[in-house]
C-alpha cells in the first residue's frame, strides 16, 4: 500500500482545509491533541441521529422518547470525555441539553428528525462508507483511496419541503449560497442527508456542499442508482428554517465536485511532503487565506479550534492574531488554561 495515498474526507481533507499546521501534527504526525474542543458537540449530534434511526421500530412506528435520548447522550458523553474531548459548553448537562433540545424541542421529537429516521434507508448491506480509487499523480504516489463516511440515505415516504437552496453563481469555481428558494422531495426520492453541528452560518458551508456532491458521487457509482439531492442539517441552528439546505443533483456538479476533491486530495499531499522535510514551514490558518498577511488567517470558526490546539504554543499565525506571546491563550504556564 505504499504507492496508495489514503484521504479521509473529514479528517484530512476538511481537516487540512481548515489548518495545514494543525492537520499536519495531528494527523499526519499523530500528536494527540490533549482535547479536542470542537469535536463534542458534532460527536454527539451525530450519535443522537444514529441512535435514534436505531431505535425506530418500522413495524409499530414506535421511536426512542426524549428522556430515554437524554440517558443515551449522558452515557456517550461519558465515553468522549474519557477519550479526551471537550466541549465550550459550561458543563456536561447544558451540552446534553442543547443537544436533546435540538431534537426533542418541547419534549416532543422535531418534526424533521421524525421524518429522516422514517425514511432511512436500510440496506441489506447498509452502507455506512463511500471509498474511491483515484489513479493519477499525487506526487510520488499513483493512487488515492477517498473515503467518506455517510450519515444517512433517506428514501422520502413523505414529501419534505426544503426552505433553502443551495444556488450556484459560478459552476467553474463551484462558488454559490444556500437562498431561500422552496423545493419539496417527492415520495421516493433517494437523498443524502449530513448532520452538522454547526450553524447554518458556518463559513464552511461550501466545502460541506461539495462534500456532500462527492459521496452522491461515489454512492452512486457504489450502487448504480444517483440521490436526486443531498441535504445539510444543521441540527443546532435555532432559526427552524434556515436548519435544511437541499443541494439538487446534476452529472456535471457531481464531476466538478470530484475534480475540486482530487485537487483539494493533492494539496494535502503536498502539505505531507513539505511537513516531512521541515515540519516549521507549515504555517497555521485557514488554508485559503494563505495568501494573506500571518495573523489573519485565523478566523471566527477556527479560533475555537486554536484555543484548544496543541501546536498554539509556538503558533506564529495564532500568536500574531491574539496580538503577541503575552496572551494568556499562549502562555504555556498559564495553568488555570492548561
Ligand atoms: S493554533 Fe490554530 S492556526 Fe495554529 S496550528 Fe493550531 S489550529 Fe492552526
Amino acid at each position: 500500500m505504499k504507492d496508495v495515498l489514503e484521504v479521509s474526507y473529514t479528517g484530512d481533507l476538511l481537516a487540512h482545509r481548515r489548518c495545514p499546521r494543525a492537520w499536519a501534527y495531528e494527523k499526519h504526525a499523530q500528536f494527540q491533541p490533549y482535547e479536542q474542543a470542537q469535536a463534542m458537540e458534532g460527536r454527539l449530534v451525530h450519535h443522537a441521529m444514529e441512535w435514534l434511526t436505531q431505535k425506530f421500530h418500522p413495524s409499530t412506528g414506535s421511536h426512542a422518547t426524549a428522556p430515554e435520548l437524554q440517558d443515551q447522550l449522558l452515557h456517550y458523553f461519558r465515553v468522549l470525555w474519557a477519550r479526551g474531548l471537550r466541549t465550550g459548553f459550561q458543563s456536561k448537562q447544558e451540552t446534553i441539553d442543547r443537544v436533546s433540545g435540538n431534537l426533542f424541542p418541547g419534549g416532543r421529537m422535531h418534526p424533521t428528525v421524525k421524518t429522516v429516521i422514517e425514511g432511512a434507508k436500510h440496506t441489506e448491506y447498509e452502507l455506512r462508507t463511500v471509498k474511491k480509487l483515484v489513479r493519477t499523480d499525487f506526487a510520488g504516489k499513483t493512487r488515492m483511496v477517498l473515503t467518506g463516511v455517510l450519515d444517512l440515505v433517506v428514501q422520502t415516504a413523505e414529501p419534505l419541503v426544503y426552505p433553502r437552496v443551495w444556488t450556484w453563481t459560478d459552476r467553474d469555481k463551484l462558488s454559490g449560497q444556500a437562498s431561500s428558494q422552496t423545493i419539496a422531495s417527492r415520495p421516493g426520492d433517494l437523498e443524502i442527508w449530513d448532520y452538522k453541528g454547526a450553524r447554518a452560518t458556518t463559513t464552511h458551508i461550501r466545502d460541506y456542499v461539495i462534500q456532500l456532491l462527492t459521496y452522491a458521487g461515489l454512492y452512486g457509482e457504489r450502487v448504480g442508482e444517483s440521490p436526486v439531492r443531498c441535504v445539510l442539517f444543521f441540527v443546532n441552528e435555532p432559526k427552524r428554517e434556515a436548519q435544511l439546505v437541499a443541494i439538487e443533483i446534476d452529472p456535471d456538479i457531481v464531476q466538478r465536485a470530484e475534480a475540486w476533491t482530487i485537487a483539494e486530495a493533492k494539496r494535502v499531499r503536498q502539505t505531507m511532503l513539505r511537513f516531512e522535510q521541515d515540519p516549521g514551514i507549515v504555517e497555521g490558518g485557514d488554508l485559503d487565506a494563505a495568501s494573506q498577511p500571518v495573523g489573519t488567517r485565523v478566523d471566527v470558526e477556527l479560533k475555537k479550534q486554536c484555543t484548544a490546539c496543541g501546536q498554539r504554543f509556538d503558533c506564529q499565525e495564532y500568536i500574531t492574531h491574539l496580538g503577541g506571546a503575552g496572551h494568556p491563550d499562549v502562555d504555556l504556564i498559564n495553568v488555570t488554561k492548561n
